[in-house]
């Protein structure tokens, strides 16, 4: 084993300067990504999930360079739409940086109600890839891929009913959308088995928000995910128990014991004839990223200070639509001399919700400061949007310490370069 890393890197732990230089350099707002803390938080998951299949959920962020790292580390890549495993094949083929053997055998598309462009993408993809993975979660799926033509490897997404989630939204389990009911799954693996489908796995996925409080809705899924396996009419070659390992977003919140967790799963799951497959995505790029922002406007009002910074909900949505917590931190060379003040750090968007945290101890603040938003890799630019005509920002990565632009930063033009 390689010497141990940190289960967490918390915003305290990256080089104020550094950034500084970077949004100098690039400007602000900006997303940072540390593509050697993705390798590190690849290579501890694999190190509790030694004989397990990791396939990294490529909506956490699926910047071509971030694909292509955890291909190249032995990950596969999971994908919630023909766009992603169009993204996901061009980065393991050498579409950017990195080549992998058989990219299609990498790749899962887990369809969600898929829109018949997203199937006629997947199919013609399959053509090209054979290797390549369904997953399906309702029997009108198979009809629809049949139709295509499609007899390609198919995994069937059960639905578990039982779910976990550190908010509603992103507790997906227990919600009728994902998956088909537990008690259909058998005769759906017999379905698709007799009507000609490569049939080679089982899926379940609870929303995101594994703790290692509470274990006890993770062990309750895996345990289902194994009988299911167990009295499969078909032999299989996966049980696939999802994503949500969660990540310590606060600082005083303790990392996930992945250890334990990779235990309660083995133990859940039993004795089966097929290999495990998880697929985190948080976990992989939260705390790889950071977002920086500069501050443009300081009040005083009478409840609190209110501080104006230059990204909001349209470069990170996470607390705007989560009422999600990201540490911030004062990155001035003199923030740690200052004394400290409750204050709202609020966003430019014209909505009540483009706030960031509100009542926040941090140091005074000035206009020109940069700040940092903490945790901010996974989700944070994959849902930023243009709204209130916002270009969205640049995103710059670190490997092996080197900064390079990976993704400028959008311009007003690009903002209006569809309109007729
Ligand atoms: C979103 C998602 C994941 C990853 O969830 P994380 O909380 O980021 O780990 C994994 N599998 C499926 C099917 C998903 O939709």
């Amino acid at each position: 084993m390689s010497a141990a890393t940190p289960a967490v890197r918390r915003l305290d732990a990256w080089d104020a300067a550094r950034l500084r230089d970077l949004r100098d350099e690039h400007g602000s707002p900006l997303y940072v990504l540390d593509l050697d803390r993705v390798r590190e938080n690849y290579r501890r998951m694999a190190g509790a999930f030694p004989d397990a299949e990791i396939r990294y959920a490529a909506k956490a962020n699926t910047l071509g360079r971030v694909l292509s790292t955890l291909g190249e580390a032995g990950a596969g890549i999971e994908c919630a739409s023909a766009g992603e495993v169009a993204r996901a094949l061009d980065a393991l083929d050498g579409g950017t940086d990195g080549a992998v053997a058989d990219p299609g055998a990498r790749v899962q598309y887990t369809a969600v109600n898929p829109p018949a462009g997203d199937l006629d993408t997947v199919v013609d993809l399959w053509r090209e890839y054979p290797d390549l993975t369904v997953t399906v979660g309702a029997e009108d799926t198979l009809d629809r891929l049949e139709a295509r033509g499609y007899d390609g490897r198919l995994c069937v997404r059960v639905n578990p009913g039982v779910g976990a989630g550190h908010h509603e939204k992103v507790s997906t389990g227990a919600d009728a959308k994902f998956g088909v009911p537990y008690g259909l799954a058998t005769d759906l693996l017999a379905d698709a088995a007799d009507r000609g489908f490569d049939v080679v796995g089982v899926h379940a996925h609870a929303g995101s928000g594994i703790s290692g409080d509470d274990l006890a809705a993770h062990r309750e899924l895996v345990a289902r995910m194994g009988d299911l396996a167990r009295d499969a009419p078909v032999p299989l070659e996966f049980v696939d128990v999802g994503g949500g390992f969660g990540v310590p977003y606060r600082p005083d919140e303790a990392p996930l014991d992945l250890d334990a967790v990779a235990d309660a799963t083995r133990e859940a799951l039993g004795d089966v004839d097929a290999r495990l497959a998880v697929e985190p995505g948080r976990y992989l790029v939260a705390d790889a990223g950071v977002l920086l922002a500069d501050v443009n406007t300081v009040k005083e009002t009478p409840e609190t200070t209110v501080v104006g910074v230059d990204a909001g909900m349209t470069t990170l949505l996470r607390p705007a639509m989560y009422d999600a917590y990201h540490a911030v931190r004062n990155l001035a060379p003199d923030a740690g001399e200052r004394g400290t003040v409750a204050q709202t750090v609020t966003g430019p968007i014209c909505e009540s919700a483009d706030v960031f945290c509100t009542d926040r101890d941090l140091p005074a603040p000035a206009r020109g400061d940069t700040l940092a938003l903490g945790n901010a890799g996974a989700y944070g630019y994959e849902m930023a949007s243009q709204y209130n005509s916002r270009p969205r920002p640049a995103t710059v990565t670190l490997d092996d310490g080197a900064a390079t632009l990976a993704r400028r930063r959008e311009t007003v033009a690009d903002v209006t370069r569809l309109e007729e």
